[in-house]
């Protein structure tokens, strides 16, 4: 017998109707002989109704106390759920994360799985039942409720599948399945049938939202086979595995962007060992994560240093940095809060030489500068002005022969 874990996000469970839906997709399964554990977490737009109630009673609201609230949204989905369930005369039993014992680590809003206990859930599954989890929560070894940062719901299911060892995770979402890029910039986006994890880790790292970077890593250290698909239409979806396509061998499997970018440079440092750190260890300091960094090979003995934070870090970043160009005797902080980063991404890259040039070419030929560039084995990322970025992803898009045959 095959075991299943299923979760469904926010809309796909957004309304009564909707977990009704959900329901009866559930039951088909269990009526081909599968074993079904589902992880849901809240409905549509509740953490953040619950996270706006927080911050009305305290500006930094405790976040143990947060925890304890944000867990609830996901509690009201796993029992409205099971009663679905119920309903269509499929036995079901909804548990907390701390129910099924999703130990975690203490780090109250971020925290991190440590163990899982499946001796209950393999009970209820052995005698029929259908097993609903509350996703994006678990319990630290002290008692307290934890939860696992936004969009942790996806963790949990991916933990629950390889603790269980299940066949496959599926993630169901409003979309169906991993595109070569986002088809709201690209209409000619295509769904990919695989995409290896590596891929995946990239793409989700580089702004692709489909699933949380964590359950991707997750997946990929316990070999979980993943599989990305609608709640809202039939289909096979995306399946991520080790396996690299034969089939689909190409170059570059998909496109990501990022808008919330912002640079910043400061010219005129002197070269000196330690610059480097005494440049970014206040930014770090201040809990801002810096992004790409480049130093620039220095002429006169001085040299120029630029980097990219998040676009809600600017300000802060700019401050810091003008302390820092004091304190160093150098010569300015100058920075640029409209730009965006687009990568390519591909395993094919590895084994192919000159997809850097072809896409500095492509670029070019748009009239598009390229302000900073950054690579890795199986990416490679610049940094554009924001007003090219979807001339850019097109361009890109066509150039890799990503685009999907005509119809
Ligand atoms: N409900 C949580 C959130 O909105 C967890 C999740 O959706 O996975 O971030
Ligand atoms: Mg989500």
């Amino acid at each position: 017998m095959a075991v299943f874990v299923y979760k469904f996000g926010g809309t796909s469970v957004g309304s009564v109707e909707r977990i009704k839906a959900v329901a009866e997709k559930i039951k088909k399964s269990t009526e081909l002989g599968n074993h079904i554990v589902v992880v849901v977490s809240a409905m549509s737009g509740e953490t953040n109704r619950l996270t706006g109630l927080a911050k009305e009673m305290q500006a930094q609201p405790n976040s143990r106390e947060m925890d304890v609230l944000l867990s609830t949204g996901e509690q009201v989905t796993m029992s409205l759920l099971s009663m679905a369930l119920h309903d269509l005369d499929c036995p079901a039993c909804s548990y907390t994360g701390g129910q099924v014992k999703i130990l975690t680590d203490s780090m109250h809003t971020k925290a991190r799985i440590i163990e899982i206990d499946d001796v209950k859930i393999k009970q209820d599954l052995d005698q029929g039942k259908v097993v609903v989890v509350a996703g994006f929560q678990g319990i630290d070894e002290h008692g307290n409720i934890t939860t696992l940062g936004r969009g942790g719901s996806d963790t949990t299911a991916v933990a629950l599948a390889a603790a269980l060892k299940a066949d496959e995770c599926h993630i169901y979402t409003d979309v169906d399945g991993v595109y070569t890029t986002d088809p709201r910039v690209e209409p000619k986006a295509r769904r990919l049938d695989k995409i290896t994890f590596e891929e995946m880790l990239e793409l989700a790292s580089l702004g692709s939202k489909v699933l949380q970077i964590r359950a991707v890593e997750f997946a990929g250290k316990y070999n979980v086979a993943l599989r990305v698909l609608s709640s809202f239409k039939e289909g096979c979806g995306t399946l991520i595995t080790y396996e690299e396509s034969q089939m689909e061998r190409a170059l570059i499997s998909g496109i990501a962007f990022n808008r919330d970018e912002a640079k910043l440079t400061i010219t005129g440092v002197p070269d000196l060992p330690g610059v480097a750190s005494k440049i970014l260890c206040p930014v770090a300091d201040k809990n801002i994560e810096v992004d790409m960094i480049i130093q620039n090979i220095a002429a006169d003995e001085t040299t120029d240093f630029t980097f990219t934070v998040h676009r809600n870090d600017y300000q802060k970043s700019k401050q810091v940095l003008e302390e820092t160009c004091k304190e160093l005797g150098a010569k300015q902080v100058t920075g640029d809060d409209s730009i965006v980063k687009v990568s390519i991404v591909g395993v094919g890259m590895r084994s192919h030489a000159g997809i850097a040039s072809t896409m500095f070419k492509v670029l070019a030929d748009e009239g598009i500068n390229i302000r900073m560039i950054s690579t890795s084995e199986i990416k490679i990322s610049v940094v554009v002005d924001e007003k090219y970025l979807e001339l850019a992803v097109r361009a890109l898009h066509k150039a890799f022969d990503l685009e999907k045959e005509e119809e």
